[in-house]
């Protein structure tokens, strides 16, 4: 798989319209990829082994999406071969009180991952211009009124680039993923959640009303990508009508970039390397 035809490039505008949203490369079944996925989540628990036991980088993903298009689905399924100790995952709903009387990368600082772990964003800041670029809540946000201009959300892409700037130049690694689905497979996906008895919790009256705002969605979305796709936290538009390729696709990109970061485990000097000898010798003469 080429995961460089997932990446928005950096400086383009980019049109969902134009993505197939149910591309699947090479691949024609689940069966044919049920292998890969699997030999991906062994290798990404190697590689998350090195990266914990160094404990200078960390990883961040996030993940955004339209309702229903997977995002919980894909961050059990990759996930599910890594060491929970370390591995931080957040989701972000509507701001508290207590949140509202912050910035709003104040809730966000306090949840990134810790140096040698990898943290996962169920949604991020990237809502602030999306259900809030939508809905128009920048008025609800406690900001001065005087600051709230027609500039604001050029001004919201800036800060948010200066922000992952500032985090990859003090070792957190970015990628963030769109999960890329139709209009036409949410449908679908809601009407599963309807008619399966073990999947009703999901079904939320809310993800009907934000249906009706699909194509702003839609736009919000392209245009935030267009603006903070960077080649150190670029965006990755995954193809979210099949499932099982989502969720092939986001874990080849995590282990490519995994394995380009310069990390390694820790490295004895000669001192500590003699005293292990000693230690070993003494263990053995218990
Ligand atoms: P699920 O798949 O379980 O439905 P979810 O991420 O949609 O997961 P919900 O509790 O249904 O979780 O919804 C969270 C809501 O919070 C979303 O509609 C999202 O747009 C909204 N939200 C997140 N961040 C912000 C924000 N900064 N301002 C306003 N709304 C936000
Ligand atoms: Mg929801």
């Amino acid at each position: 798989m080429d995961v460089s035809y997932f990446i928005a490039k950096p400086n383009s505008i980019v049109e969902l319209t134009k993505i197939k949203s149910d591309y699947t490369g090479d691949y024609k079944s689940k069966s044919d990829a049920k292998a890969d996925l699997k030999k991906n989540i062994k290798k990404m628990s190697g590689l998350q082994d090195k990266l914990y036991a160094e404990d200078k980088y960390s990883l961040l993903l996030i993940f955004q999406a339209m309702d229903a298009a997977g995002k919980d689905g894909t961050i059990k399924h990759v996930m599910s071969g890594l060491n929970p100790q370390g591995t931080q995952v957040f989701s972000f709903k509507q701001p508290s009180a207590e949140e509202l009387n912050h910035d709003y990368l104040w809730r966000i600082n306090r949840c990134l991952p810790e140096r040698g772990r990898i943290g996962i964003f169920n949604r991020s800041y990237y809502e602030e211009v999306l259900v809030v670029r939508v809905h128009n809540l920048v008025d609800k946000e406690k900001i001065p009124k005087e600051l709230i201009t027609d500039k604001i959300w050029q001004q919201r892409f800036r800060e948010i680039n200066d922000f992952e700037k500032h985090l990859y130049e003090n070792g957190t690694v970015i990628l963030k993923f769109f999960l890329h689905i139709s209009k036409e497979e949410q449908k679908n996906r809601f009407l599963q959640r309807i008619e399966k008895k073990s999947k009703n919790w999901k079904f939320s009256e809310a993800d009907l009303k934000e249906r009706k705002f699909w194509d702003e969605y839609q736009k919000c979305y392209q245009e935030a990508i267009s603006e903070t796709s960077k080649k150190h936290a670029p965006w990755y538009i995954i193809p979210a009508d099949k499932k099982w390729f989502m969720r092939l696709a986001v874990s080849q990109i995590i282990i490519e970039t995994m394995e380009k970061m310069p990390v390694n485990y820790p490295q004895l000097s000669k001192d500590q390397e003699k005293k292990l000898a000693i230690y070993k010798q003494a263990l053995e003469n218990e």
